[in-house]
């Protein structure tokens, strides 16, 4: 629709064909097939053939295909052609690699679609927003993200941020006035909500004017495309793979310029040396991460954790304090009201002489809510007020409910927000306006009119807040007439006390064991709760989060305390209790000026500065706003605390694995190169042809490096302190590893051709080929864990590991016995004999590696620091 900004919005309306009771089901379908879905199209991917053809851009494949040309033409062309397949057999599994990765990232992007509250054939329901279509009737409030662009058709207070759209950082007031220059920029448009940007307060209704790459955002989507950004572990990993290639070049070059001083054939010895490059350069570490982290990132969605950001996946396993809400996170967010306690037990003067108006509390929990009824009668809404409206319909029934709320319609409201602590509506009451104030008692007792009267209320909710249960007062006026401006300074005063009450809301069952699963894991877990201390101390010892030594701190206390003596206190303080939003953003750079690394959950709009500030931040996917999402990494599908300990625990493994199959590629690149540098220096012949590297290469390195990925967690992963976040990949011994493990391999290969050509074995090399393809199977089943010998693991706990290391195994065997392969890769059929020797050289790469573990423990158990 053109311009509908400067249009009143029923012509809007009729413009679209639609009206405030929403569109039928046909018309919708009309209009989705007509418009298609309310979606963002991607900017058009590389196909899988332009991904293909990519693994062949690597400078060294190029001139790895060119030298075995030449070579082809200079002699052998079976090895030419040989050496061809091998590097189009390896791109192929690169591709595979790098498509799954992109498969598996996509389909994360896929889950986190928005959900739209409309309004279709007269009733309010929710929709995937990408199923909005123009003349859709949408309800927004504070904490939505706009679905859609749309015209405002009435507006309270509302505020949206739309910094992603504008770059305009300073939330814009809307309103629903017509405007009349037809020429305005989006920015002005301020009767208009655009797909993209973020409600941060207030609540409107409004008609859908244009959907998808209609919409502003779609007009700028090609500027936004996101671009697939490196995680901080592929960056470092890239940087050292960079580096690491230079000095693979110089070994390759040095290998090439002392055999031609030999007198050895250049074009063999060219082929040789790019053929060592191309299998030592670890070229497939990057791939492998993300296949790594975006698996990962499946298991999560599977133990309800979505993952937003990627990287998260990687620093998960870092986090050293998770700071969690108590409402629904650590509790089950299944509210009951179990006592009430009513200050006066006069009801309000009666509005009609005839009709007496029920007490007061009463009424309040009646009216003062946001609690709507769905079709069949049944309540939904925020779970305090529900548990109150439950309560209600439970004592009067269901047609006194409905009979109050006709009797006294809302005229006016000021939402509840975290900050003030409390909400207001004001009704209808008789010829005059009744206000209802409810909230945290301490909010209520400074809007009350008496000192006395707050007293009391200070000491009544003390009392069963200490309890563990969770208190609401209420309080009233009556008015004649809404002050202007109607906020609530001018409201929220004078009021007098109804009464309070009291409500329970149990704590998770599994909360408790998440708890001490985090203590274990050296993670102090932290409740940050806006709700009353003596309740949120309560509830944290329950469930042993506070304990006799920790502190407790209130809002009201962390505003008083300078930065020096709160740097003192917070890494003590268990719970801080009665916190304003913005006070949890101290709280986390405080920590992390401690350098500790923070998981914090939140789910209001306010929450948003310290959801991004935190490490990792968490949002709730069932009670979390579109705002809190959007600035999160984490989004728990299910709210419970216990799942940020799960994705800790995900994330600590995955990193492991990260390090498993690195240490592992490495080892075995490092093992190719000493073998061909160091047999020259030692006297002997270049012991391997470039196809016995190149297979080495493709069978060894690829299959169970993946299968790695999928290795279990260790048994104590949850009982060892957190990882440092600036950790490197070899630290904790794995760089010495990769040294002396590659030169092991290198030493039983060399020494084995020393052997063998000592008894004029006529085919040492494929004993030779046979022990350094066999050892680096050993040292992938040894490599499994880093603490856990092989016989304790399992040896068939990772059925993909042994599948892939099985079929190794006898693609190694067709490569000695079947004819076909000899003359491919000049191999000769081995005795058992001989066989059983390369099996026996294998072992003991094996062996040692286990050995390497034992030592590793017993230095660890002795509490010294293994290298
Ligand atoms: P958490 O931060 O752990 O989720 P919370 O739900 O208590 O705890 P807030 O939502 O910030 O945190 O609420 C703070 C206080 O405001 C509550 O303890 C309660 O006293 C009061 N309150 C909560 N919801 C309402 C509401 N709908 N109307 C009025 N007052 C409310």
């Amino acid at each position: 629709m053109e311009n509908p900004h400067i249009q009143p919005a029923e012509q809007v309306l009729k413009g679209l064909r639609s009206s405030e009771e929403g569109l039928n089901a046909e018309e919708i379908n009309l209009r989705l097939s007509q418009f298609g879905a309310n979606e963002l199209k991607e900017k058009k991917k590389d196909s899988a053939l332009t991904l293909f053809l990519g693994q062949f851009k690597e400078v060294m494949i190029i001139i790895l295909m060119a030298a075995a040309l030449l070579s082809g033409i200079m002699g052998d062309m079976t090895d030419a052609a040989v050496i061809l397949v091998i590097v189009l057999l390896n791109a192929l599994v690169g591709f595979i690699q790098e498509y799954r990765a992109e498969k598996a990232l996509d389909a994360l992007r896929k889950m986190a679609v928005m959900q739209a509250h409309v309004v279709r054939n007269n009733q309010s329901m929710m929709v995937s927003s990408s199923a909005l279509v123009p003349g859709d009737i949408v309800l927004l409030e504070a904490g939505n993200g706009v679905p859609a662009d749309m015209r405002l058709i009435s507006a309270h207070n509302l505020r949206i941020d739309e910094s992603s759209l504008t770059g305009e950082s300073v939330a814009v007031d809307k309103h629903c006035e017509t405007l009349n220059n037809p020429e305005l920029p989006p920015a002005d448009r301020i009767n208009m909500a655009f797909k993209g940007t973020l409600v941060t307060h207030g609540r409107a209704t409004a008609v859908v004017t244009a959907t998808g790459m209609q919409t502003e955002l779609g007009k700028i989507a090609g500027m936004l495309q996101e671009k697939g950004s490196m995680t901080p572990l592929q960056v470092r990993m890239a940087h050292f793979g960079k580096k690491l290639s230079y000095i693979i070049l110089i070994i390759c070059a040095i290998l090439f310029a002392s055999g031609v001083i030999r007198g050895e054939n250049p074009y063999t010895l060219l082929l040789l040396s790019v053929s060592l490059a191309v299998a030592a350069i670890p070229e497939a570490l990057p791939a492998l991460i993300t296949i790594a982290l975006s698996r990962g990132a499946s298991r999560l969605v599977k133990q309800k954790a979505l993952v937003r950001k990627l990287p998260a996946v990687e620093t998960l396993g870092s986090v050293t304090f998770i700071c969690s809400d108590k409402t629904g996170t650590l509790t089950q967010n299944q509210m009951r009201v179990v006592d009430r306690w009513n200050a006066s037990s006069d009801s309000l003067p009666s509005e009609t002489p005839e009709m007496q108006s029920p007490p007061v509390l009463l009424l309040g929990m009646a009216l003062n809510h946001d609690v709507k009824l769905n079709e069949d009668g049944r309540p939904f809404g925020e779970s305090t007020e529900l548990a109150m409206v439950e309560s209600v319909i439970d004592e009067l029934g269901l047609e006194e409910y409905y009979s109050i709320m006709s009797r006294y319609p809302r005229m006016a409201e000021l939402p509840f927000d975290s900050d003030r602590k409390c909400m207001t509506t004001v009704h209808q009451f008789g010829g005059k306006l009744l206000v209802l104030t409810k909230g945290a008692a301490e909010s209520i007792a400074d809007a009350l009119s008496g000192s006395d009267s707050a007293q009391i209320l200070r000491d009544k909710a003390e009392q069963r807040a200490s309890d563990g249960k969770r208190v609401l007062a209420f309080a009233y006026k009556v008015l004649d007439e809404l002050p202007e401006p109607f906020d609530y300074k001018n409201i929220e005063h004078h009021l007098q006390l109804a009464g309070l009450v009291s409500l329970i809301d149990p704590p998770r069952p599994e909360a408790a064991e998440a708890i001490a699963e985090c203590k274990a894991a050296g993670i102090k877990p932290v409740m940050i709760t806006g709700d009353h201390p003596a309740t949120a101390k309560a509830i944290a010892r329950e469930i042993g989060i506070l304990q006799p030594d920790d502190l407790c701190l209130t809002g009201a206390e962390l505003l008083q305390l300078s930065d020096e003596a709160f740097r003192n206190q917070v890494l003590h303080t268990a719970v801080y209790a009665r916190v304003s939003p913005d006070q949890k953003l101290r709280i986390v750079r405080m920590l992390q000026s401690k350098g500790h690394f923070i998981a914090m959950t939140g789910d209001g709009v306010n929450d948003a500065p310290s959801l991004k500030a935190a490490n990792i931040g968490v949002a709730m996917g069932i009670n979390g706003t579109d705002v809190s999402k959007e600035a999160s990494d984490l989004v728990l599908l299910d709210d419970n605390f216990a799942t940020i300990v799960k994705a800790v625990k995900e994330g600590r493994r995955i990193f492991d694995n990260i390090r498993k199959f690195v240490k592992y590629i490495m080892t075995c690149n490092g093992a190719e190169i000493w073998t061909i540098f160091l047999a020259p220096i030692l006297g002997m012949p270049i012991p391997l042809l470039p196809i016995h590297i190149l297979w080495i290469n493709l069978v060894t390195d690829g299959l169970p490096a993946l299968a790695l990925a999928g290795e279990k967690s260790e048994a104590d992963i949850m009982q060892r302190p957190p990882r440092s976040k600036d950790e490197s990949l070899f630290s904790d011994g794995v760089g010495y590893h990769i040294v002396w493990v590659g030169v092991l391999m290198a030493g039983v290969t060399l020494a084995m051709q020393a052997w063998s050509m000592h008894h004029e074995l006529e085919h040492w090399q494929t004993m030779v080929f046979t022990v350094l393809s066999l050892s680096q199977l050993g040292h992938v089943l040894a490599v499994r864990s880093d603490r856990t010998f092989l016989y304790r693991q399992g040896f068939l706990s990772n059925h993909p590991l042994l599948f892939s290391v099985l079929i190794t195994f006898l693609l190694q065997l067709c490569v000695i016995y079947l004819p076909a392969m000899n003359s491919i890769f000049k191999t000769q059929p081995l005795t058992l004999n001989e066989l059983l020797l390369c099996i026996a050289a294998a072992i003991v790469v094996f062996h040692a590696v286990e050995c390497e573990k034992w030592i590793k423990n017993s230095l660890r158990n002795a509490k010294i620091k293994p290298l």
